[in-house]
């Protein structure tokens, strides 16, 4: 294995010729690799080997395709170590939970396989005598993949494992902040013989990589996981070739904690849904509206569990690790200065703590009260592992405050009250709806974006069928 291949097309790897890009290790700050990137030739013969790969593929034994994606599970299971040591060293995140994210990443593959005899069709009546209407669900053709590096592996196999069912071909460009992981699993599929050359290639690089692949005329559908800007470049980017683009974009998710709520719970699955991966997930709770009633008394279970997550070596009895990289620590630290100068008060957690080691790109869980709406922090994703509490009184204004964004991904309501339940998740304008509990989505869900949170979604029937488009067959049999 030649370590500067890191490009797969057609069934055989290559060395980017492009510029190279390092990759860095958060908890650190050293560089630990350095990836080139694809060129545009290497993107056009990539698009070439997905295109022609196609048809054959499409044509196979559905069965043979799911065969394939439970290959992948089990290679991937099989070098889950060397998975999750890479995600720890470019992720930042702890082993146990980039074993988590391994593993996770097994189940999506054996999941997506069952769909391999699920897809159906349908036939409906005609208008004419001895005529049958069939509709049947065929691939869209070539997919270009474009990932995020929160959870690298994860989004591999989101992406991949559907496209692929489905008799798709794929065309993989990974995040460039994280590439390590991707391109371990893209030799793993390799090694592992079960796909024919062309069905699934790799490309290293970043955004222009991932711009010259999405104009590509031989791409058919965009499937993208990233910022909202991303998606918007990426949609304009593909009215050029009318491409169809799914786009999984960001999230600000409020939290209503209504005065009769479990506070326990809330505060236990609110800090999960703050901090995890820390904060650094779209579905994170970035706005807790939380009762005038009970605020002092939730802020202070909050704080209680936030202070007990562990932060440091990932090797030891870890919960959170550093952020991904400069940039976003940068923006991180100035969101909570920002939101300090503001007004806002700062409970625990923070940056440059004793406690934290000196280099990284460390910030402990960290609560802050007394936010307002007029605040940035009330306005922006921040991806951070901050907890922004603001007090309200009214279930209108609760509402209208967690309406109050132009994303739409994630909402969570804790009460007890029933019908204040039932009539939030109606008023809620949002993809996914958490009641009483904290996030973390189903494989049989649909994790979905409303407004400027993306456009498609992911998971279960809905996720796959997006993979698919109708064909309408009249057939004549008189
Ligand atoms: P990003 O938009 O910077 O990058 C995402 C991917 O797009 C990368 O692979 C990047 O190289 C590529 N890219 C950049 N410019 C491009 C262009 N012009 N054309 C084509 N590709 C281009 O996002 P990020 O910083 O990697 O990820 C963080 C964002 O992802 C956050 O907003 C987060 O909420 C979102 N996210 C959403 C979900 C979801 O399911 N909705 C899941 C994870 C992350």
């Amino acid at each position: 294995m030649n370590p500067a291949e890191t490009i797969w097309i057609d069934g055989a790897w290559e060395a980017g010729a492009g510029p190279s890009l390092p990759v860095v290790d958060p908890a650190t700050e050293k560089e630990i690799a350095c990836v080139a990137s694809a060129s545009t030739e290497q993107v056009v013969r990539a698009a070439e080997a997905a295109a022609s790969a196609q048809p054959a593929w499409g044509a196979l034994e559905p069965w043979r395709r799911g065969e394939a994606l439970r290959v992948i599970a089990a290679w991937f299971r099989r070098h889950r170590r060397e998975l999750a040591e890479l995600l720890c060293s470019e992720t930042g995140k702890p082993i146990a939970k980039a074993l988590e994210d391994v593993e996770n990443s097994a189940i999506y593959l054996d999941y997506m396989a069952q769909w391999d005899r699920r897809i159906e069709g349908e036939i409906v009546p005609s208008d004419n005598a001895h005529e049958t209407i069939l509709l049947s669900r065929v691939p869209i053709g070539v997919v270009a993949a474009i990932t995020a590096w929160n959870y690298p592996l994860d989004l591999f196999v989101r992406k991949v494992a559907p496209a692929l069912i489905t008799g798709n071909t794929v065309i993989l460009k990974p995040s460039e902040v994280t590439p390590l992981a991707c391109i371990r699993a893209a030799r793993l599929i390799a090694e592992s013989g079960c796909l024919p050359p062309g069905v699934f290639n790799l490309v290293t690089g970043g955004g222009s990589v991932g711009a010259a692949l999405c104009s590509h005329p031989l791409v058919n559908m965009i499937t993208m996981t990233g910022h909202r800007e991303t998606g918007k470049k990426i949609m304009t980017g593909a009215a050029g070739t009318l491409a169809r683009v799914s786009l999984e974009l960001g999230g600000s998710a409020p939290a209503i904690v209504w005065k009769d709520a479990d506070l326990d719970l809330a505060a236990e699955a609110l800090a999960f849904s703050s901090f995890e991966n820390s904060g650094q997930v779209c579905t994170s709770a970035e706005r807790i509206l939380v009762h005038q009633d009970v605020h002092d008394a939730f802020v202070e279970r909050l704080v209680e569990y936030a202070n007990r997550l562990r932060v440091g070596d990932r090797h030891g009895e870890t919960d959170l690790g550093p952020l991904v990289n400069a940039t976003q620590f940068g923006k991180v630290r100035q969101a909570i200065d920002r939101a300090r100068a503001e007004g806002a008060h700062l409970v625990c957690g923070g940056y440059g703590l004793p406690s934290l080691p000196r280099e990284g790109y460390w910030i402990r869980p960290t609560v802050i009260t007394g936010v307002t709406p007029a605040m940035s922090l009330f306005n922006e994703e921040i991806f951070g592992p901050l907890a922004p509490v603001i007090r309200i009184g009214r279930y209108d204004e609760a509402i209208r405050l967690a309406n109050a964004t132009r994303y739409g991904l994630t909402a969570f309501v804790f009460s007890n009250d029933y019908r204040l339940i039932m009539q939030a998740q109606n008023d809620l304008r949002f993809g996914e709806v958490y009641i009483n509990r904290a996030m973390g989505e189903a494989l049989q869900g649909f994790h979905t974006g409303h407004q400027e949170s993306g456009i498609g979604g992911e998971d279960g029937k809905h996720g796959v069928l997006k993979y698919t488009q109708i064909r309408t067959v009249y057939h004549r049999y008189s």
